[in-house]
């Protein structure tokens, strides 16, 4: 062991992440199983080469053109309007969601969320060396509404950190959810800060996976000044590899970001590259059209083997229940199908995929409950 000072906080951790398998059917992560279409493609690598001929300058810090592009996106996806300043973007989600916890909890402030749910959440409260509160959700993975307002104030939350669609479950909050967590979070910020709201962050990372009628959070921004609601380009936009995430929020959330970000954290290559990908929203969201269908006809498909679903707004379901989930994982990895063992005992979550991965997916499926 070398001598030097490991922080006790980071003792005993592996670094996060899936299984990275070289396999025929990755259904494991969540992506968007069609790469981007050949025209994207060639608006990307123009607006990139384009880029590289000022690669001697530091890019724009404040990323203001492709701050505009994501506030106009957001207007058509789910109608609401923002202005840039309202906007922040960094690299992937989970940058985004890091300069949340950096900005507004640190050492003596609580962030808290809702069980099962995103495994990274505890993460960045680690890191920001923040107070980690982790509450069960109901049996049906829906939030407990009665009692979330009591452990609001006695915790006292800096940040309340709620996915919606929720990873691993799928399931996604209604706006009477949002609205009571909302109400719930005003005047219960950390005790430092008496007085204040706990800043709510929602995150709709598969926000463009939902079904009709389900609510993005981005229409409850004109309501309450202490709520966030982040985005990513990882999932609808078939650009993981990107690593574009996004926010809408307040202006005055927005400026305490700009402390904490590193100067020019979004590379002009980026920038450039995430501007010409959103040219291509609208055939962006005829696709997740379709992988939505799929996303409903999978549930069907499960349903009809006796297995339960969790109900999912997102482009993933989480399946089961088994007595040795492991062995249904293994025998799908043998023939040649990767998905994630994660969520609460006995289930299994299986991304959707293309037609053919997801029939390759239901054969082993069937053969491995046999
Ligand atoms: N939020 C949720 C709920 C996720 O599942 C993921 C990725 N799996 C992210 C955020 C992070 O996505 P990215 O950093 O690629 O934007």
């Amino acid at each position: 062991m070398v001598s030097i000072p490991f922080r006790p906080a980071l003792a005993g951790f592996e670094p996060y992440g899936a299984p990275q398998l070289d396999v025929p059917v990755t259904l494991n992560v969540n992506e968007n199983p069609y790469p981007p279409s050949p025209a994207m493609i060639a608006d990307i690598a123009e607006a990139v080469a384009e880029a590289a001929t000022n690669l001697n300058r530091y890019p724009d810090r404040d990323f203001l053109a492709l701050r505009e592009d994501l506030a106009r996106y957001v207007a058509g996806e789910a109608g609401v309007a923002l202005r840039p300043e309202q906007i922040w973007a960094a690299n992937g989600s989970n940058e985004v969601m890091l300069h949340l916890l950096l900005a507004f909890a640190g050492p003596g402030r609580s962030v808290m969320s809702f069980a099962p749910t995103y495994s990274m959440y505890s993460e960045y409260a680690r890191d920001t060396n923040s107070t980690w509160h982790e509450l069960p959700r109901r049996a049906d993975f829906s939030l407990d509404l009665d009692a979330i307002p009591g452990d609001i104030a006695k915790i006292r939350p800096a940040v309340i950190l709620l996915a919606s669609p929720n990873n691993p479950t799928g399931t996604a909050l209604r706006e009477a959810e949002l609205r009571t967590v909302l109400e719930a979070a005003r005047g219960q910020g950390p005790e430092d800060a008496p007085g204040t709201d706990a800043l709510v962050v929602v995150d709709e990372a598969y926000g463009e996976f939902r079904r009709e009628g389900v609510p993005s959070a981005f229409e409850l921004l004109s309501d309450y000044d202490n709520l966030a609601v982040s985005r990513t380009m990882s999932k609808a936009f078939g650009a993981a590899g990107l690593r574009l995430g996004y926010l809408g929020a307040a202006r005055d959330v927005i400026d305490q970001l700009r402390i904490v970000r590193l100067p020019y954290h979004l590379s002009a290559i980026t920038q450039a590259a995430a501007r010409a990908a959103l040219r291509h929203a609208d055939s962006q969201l005829s696709q997740v059209a379709g992988l939505r269908r799929s996303r409903d006809s999978m549930v069907e498909r499960l349903n009809s083997l006796g297995l339960a679903t969790a109900p999912t707004d997102a482009n993933f379901v989480m399946f089961g229940t088994f007595p040795d989930r492991h062995a249904i994982f293994a025998h799908l990895l043998r023939r040649g199908i990767l998905i994630r063992e994660v969520g609460p005992e006995g289930w299994l979550r299986v991304s959707v995929g293309t037609p053919e991965e997801n029939d390759a997916f239901f054969s082993a499926l069937e053969e491995g409950m046999e």
